[in-house]
């Protein structure tokens, strides 16, 4: 709620606004100077293209004509006014030029004094020539214009305007009253009162037209000011955005040259456990105190609210530490109840002369990124051993686009087979990265990364088209396929609509739908995600089959059972990894594979490497099975050249 205020303040305030009494933020007031400013430089051209015609309609008539003028002091002489008013003129208009061009720092101050003096010199040759010849009343309009030339150069000041031009308005009628005399017959012409009346309507125009401009370039200023502080400013929290950062840091880092600098990415540890448990708001309230935070312990240093929960800081480096230690502590004990609550800070010393400080922040938040598999420490500084997988991570962001368009990515398969005969029945698909730069890359290289950046639909897109494209290949030379599986990470169902992506892929390559596995890890399922569930049941309906990656690698693996329906459960390789030894991991891989089967579900294990847990798992009722005993992931025709060569049993059906 804004605060009431009482009525006479308000129009105090605007009328002290209008006139220009109120004390403008630096911004608006800058704003008026730059119009005003702008102004001088017309008005100076109108001065010029005046002032020569003045000069050469001398010459013509006085010169040329009368030859009036014997010598070139006479013709100086005579002309002074004009010469004086070109002059200044020309420097209003070089002045307004180079101003205007940012050529020239000089104090807004300055400005207004070269303002004033050019008014008031317009103003003096004014009153001068109108003086000079008042019975001829012409003579009255030459005062005029340069009254109006006053009123427009002092718009960026209205009371001041008021106070100059009522001043002369008065003392030019009271000495015509009081001294004009007719050149005719030397009486006393004094100012007939309707004249006076105009007059007067004439100058409270004049002032009227003055404020209106000034009022409008005020609100204009204003508007402006705001649009860009709004550019860059975070809305949530008031702080300085990003671009600002940018700026801010580049200036910070010129105003001390020689002091040594450390970018710091902060974020808060856990967040996303605070904000799913206390829920949005709240959520919101700890950002904006840990920005209130930042801003307290790093006072008149440039920081900014990156994203959500991320906050980088410039500061400088020798009691970094302590003032780490002191946010932290703000942080945490402003939630004595959350004892989880913590920040993680990843820290960036620049090393040479100047770098980018985009390029800087990112290393900093490349150290804080790592912190997430270091639940017990909050602040890390970035090494040379950290450099080589900063590369690998930068290039990777950098290069997602180039490596789908020139085919780096790659699709090999791992052969699935029947529990009961082993023999070939279904595969999944696995992502390769072969970069000519990087060399092979891994999924867990490259897929934490572009999922992080937002870009792992990219990735995804790219396998789809690989696996349909591959089949419809087979297909077409009527050989042997089995089924695919695909994985799907969770933030594909944010990024991209993944029915709309299998739809337009399958039908390109006209592939059968029950040619294609949805994957989707467990993990993928325990956050609100009313959508995931909505795009499964679209592509289940479709006819797709669905197959639940990874169970029992989560906490809640059972809730998931319960709130979907999965074809295929893929029981995470963890429980093969000490079967051999563990009585229990045995139980429980039974015990699965039963719960799985009572709710419809079929079965396959993964992970599979001895030819003993294979034996177990088909006693113990799983149907399918995956894992190296069986074949590593390999390329397309590596995998068809083994059930060529009986290596790999063909399955007499795919389907079971
Ligand atoms: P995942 O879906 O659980 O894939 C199985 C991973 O286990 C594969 O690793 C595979 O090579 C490995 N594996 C298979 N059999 C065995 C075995 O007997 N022993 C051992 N120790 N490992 C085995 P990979 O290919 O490195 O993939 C890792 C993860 O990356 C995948 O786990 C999946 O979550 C993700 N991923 C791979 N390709 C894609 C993709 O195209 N899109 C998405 N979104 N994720 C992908
Ligand atoms: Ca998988
Ligand atoms: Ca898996």
């Amino acid at each position: 709620m804004g605060e009431k205020k009482n009525p006479l303040k308000r129009s105090w305030k605007f009328i002290s606004e209008l006139l220009g009494l109120y004390k403008n933020s630096p911004y608006v007031e800058n704003f008026h100077n730059q119009a005003n400013i702008r102004s001088a430089f017309v008005l100076s051209i109108v001065m010029i293209f005046l002032e020569s015609c003045m000069l050469i309609r001398y010459v013509k008539k006085y010169v040329i004509e009368e030859q009036m003028c014997n010598s070139l002091g006479e013709f100086f002489h005579y002309t002074k006014n004009y010469w004086i008013l070109l002059t200044l003129g020309v420097l209003t208009l070089l002045y307004a030029h180079f101003y205007l061009n940012g050529k020239l720092k000089i104090k807004r101050a300055f400005s207004e004094l070269w303002i004033v003096v050019f008014a008031g010199i317009c103003l003096y040759f004014g009153y001068e020539v109108s003086f000079s010849d008042y019975t001829k009343g012409r003579m009255f309009i030459c005062f005029m214009t340069m009254v109006l030339y006053v009123a427009c150069l002092l718009i960026w000041r209205p009371y001041i305007s008021i106070i100059m031009l009522t001043v002369i308005a008065t003392t030019f009628l009271k000495w015509v009253e009081y001294n004009a005399v007719s050149r005719e017959t030397g009486e006393l012409i004094g100012v007939d009162e309707g004249d006076k009346i105009n007059y007067w309507i004439f100058f409270v125009s004049l002032i009227m037209i003055a404020v209106s401009i000034y009022y409008q370039r005020q609100r204009e200023g204003k508007k402006s000011e705001a649009i860009e502080k709004a550019m860059v400013t975070d809305r949530l929290t008031g702080a300085p955005n990003t671009n600002r950062f940018y700026q801010w840091a580049l200036s910070y880092i010129d105003e001390n040259p020689d002091t040594k600098m450390m970018y710091l990415y902060v974020n808060i540890k856990n967040f996303k456990i605070y904000n799913n448990s206390a829920g949005y708001l709240r959520g919101n309230d700890l950002i904006i105190d840990l920005a209130n935070a930042i801003a307290e312990v790093f006072p008149d240093e440039p920081f900014a609210r990156q994203s959500n929960d991320h906050f980088v800081i410039l500061t400088k480096m020798s009691d970094c530490r302590a003032r780490v230690e002191k946010l932290r502590k703000l942080v945490v004990e402003k939630n004595p109840d959350e004892l989880y609550l913590d920040i993680n800070v990843g820290g960036y010393s620049p090393k040479g002369d100047y770098n980018d400080p985009r390029l800087e922040m990112d290393r900093a938040r490349y150290a804080c990124s790592l912190l997430k598999n270091r639940p017990d420490d909050y602040f890390i500084e970035y090494d040379e051993k950290m450099d080589k997988r900063f590369h690998l991570h930068q290039h990777i962001i950098n290069t997602i686009d180039k490596a789908v368009k020139k085919g780096y990515i790659q699709v090999y398969y791992q052969p699935v087979v029947w529990s009961d005969d082993r023999s070939l029945c279904a595969c999944e698909a696995l992502a390769r990265w072969i970069d000519p730069e990087m060399g092979f890359l891994s999924p867990g290289e490259f897929i934490p990364v572009l999922e992080e950046t937002g870009q792992i639909s990219k990735l995804d897109k790219c396998i789809i088209e690989i696996v349909c494209r591959d089949i419809r290949t087979r297909l077409d030379k009527g050989e042997l396929v089995v089924p695919v599986s695909i994985n799907f990470s969770r933030l594909d169902f944010e990024l991209m609509d993944p029915v709309e992506e299998l739809e337009k892929m399958v039908e390109k390559y006209r592939i059968p739908r029950d040619m294609i596995h949805v994957e989707v890890t467990e993990s993928a399922l325990t956050e609100d995600t009313e959508g995931l569930k909505k795009s499964l049941e679209i592509l289940h309906d479709k006819g797709y089959s669905l197959w639940l990656d990874d169970f029992g690698s989560g906490y809640s693996s059972l809730n998931v059972l319960k709130d979907y329906e999965f074809d295929v459960l893929k029981i995470d390789m963890v429980f093969l990894k000490n079967m051999e030894e563990n009585e229990k991991s045995k139980k429980i891989i039974k015990s699965i594979i039963e719960l799985a089967n009572t709710l419809g579900m079929k079965t396959l294990s993964e992970g599979v490497e001895t030819g003993e847990a294979a034996d177990y798992l088909e006693s113990a009722g799983c149907g399918r099975l995956q894992g190296y005993y069986y074949g590593k992931p390999m390329p397309i025709d590596d995998l068809y050249s083994k059930v060529v060569s009986g290596e790999i049993k063909a399955s007499a059906t795919v389907f079971k």
